[in-house]
């Protein structure tokens, strides 16, 4: 069973050419007070060095390329509104806009958007085809804050969602979707928010809702809604939560839940923007956490699906340590014996007493609230 030992990656350069320009950090505004204005946190640069690490690090021998491709039109409404696909295709036409806070949509974007979204496809369907069981969509622009209906936080195209919709109509009856980016994954809980076929869960700091783009708040007591109620699980956890913190959340919320439904396939949807040193971010994760999440999701896969991982890329926005954190996720998921790769930066202390206390309410509430998580 846990002996696959390779992971297929899909990944497009066309992606790299999208570009949400430079300002006071995510702005997009230059006010005049500064020499050197940041790149846009969500830039090129970031999937760069994820490309070369996987290529030149240890982990390369373990590693297959795969080319993606832009999705095609019908494929979008699979988890977005006619109505709103439109809009993106007319602010693209005419030029580029800032479609909300943060979020740019300039010349290039739109095709690297669709690149991101069909590239996701294609690393689904070969995992829905048996060509391999474990696929990983190294895709930028990011999509899962990305709902129905409305782009948010650097997300046009719900990469993971458009995803999970193919594993749905083609033969899957239950996905975990699994994400742990620092930011709640609004969009795809959103799109999946009255189903009781997909089982979303997602790991966030505290942000809450920020603004007309993200009403959702990520809060514990958002469980879904009609046959959906108790399919959306979050678990917002506190700034300096960390690696004993993280290990502590997946084992008492995310094993127990995921063991409890049963999925056919899970999805991971990971962001390096939980890491120490992320710009984004306060949750202190470093590349042995990021290892040990992966480790226990890859069980999870082999236990409930027969080993079928897809692994969506969305946030990370710090150049080096990203990429670090990214060759540990994938040797974590890898089920490696021994770290391939040394961490360079991690010299945070940790204190996770904090995050446990919450962890435990949350996991009393969740057990109180939810019906399939009861024991029975
Ligand atoms: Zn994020």
């Amino acid at each position: 069973m846990a002996t696959e030992r390779i992971v297929h990656v899909f990944w497009h350069e066309g992606m790299l050419q999208h570009d949400a320009g430079h300002g006071v950090f995510d702005s997009g505004m230059d006010p005049g007070f500064l020499d050197v204005l940041d790149k846009h946190p969500e830039n090129g640069d970031r999937l760069k060095n994820m490309v070369s690490i996987l290529k030149r690090g240890p982990i390369a021998p373990h590693l297959l390329w795969h080319t993606g491709r832009p999705a095609l039109l019908p494929e979008l409404l699979t988890f977005h509104s006619p109505e709103y696909v439109d809009e993106l295709i007319k602010a693209d036409s005419e030029g580029g806009k800032m479609i909300c806070a943060g979020t740019f949509l300039n010349p290039g974007s739109w095709e690297a958007a669709l690149l991101a979204a069909g590239t996701s496809l294609s690393a689904m369907k070969h995992v829905l085809d048996g060509q391999g069981k474990i696929a990983y969509a190294l895709v930028r622009p990011p999509g899962h804050h990305a709902q129905p209906a409305q782009a948010d936080g650097y997300c046009f195209l719900n990469n993971a969602g458009l995803a999970v919709n193919l594993a749905l109509t083609s033969g899957c009856s239950k996905v975990a979707v699994i994400d742990i980016d620092v930011h709640y994954g609004n969009g795809t809980a959103q799109g999946f928010y009255d189903s009781d076929s997909v089982l979303t869960i997602s790991l966030h700091m505290n942000h809450g809702s920020w603004g007309p783009s993200h009403p959702q708040n990520g809060s514990v007591d958002e469980l879904g809604e009609g046959k959906g109620f108790g399919f959306n699980l979050n678990i917002p956890l506190p700034n300096g939560t960390g690696d004993r913190g993280y290990e502590y959340a997946m084992d008492e919320l995310v094993v127990p839940a995921v063991h409890k439904f049963n999925p056919d396939l899970i999805v991971m949807v990971i962001g390096q923007d939980s890491s120490a040193f992320d710009p984004n971010g306060r949750q202190c994760l470093t590349m042995e956490g990021y290892m040990g999440v992966g480790r226990t999701i890859r069980k999870l896969a082999d236990d409930h699906c027969n080993g079928r991982l897809l692994i969506v890329q969305e946030g990370g926005y710090h150049l080096t340590y990203s990429a670090y954190c990214l060759h540990a996720t994938l040797e974590g998921v890898l089920n490696l014996p021994h770290p391939l790769l040394p961490d360079p930066i991690a010299y945070y202390p940790e204190d996770e007493a904090f995050a446990i206390k919450v962890i435990d309410s949350i996991k009393k509430f969740q057990t109180s609230s939810v019906h399939f998580l009861e024991d029975n």
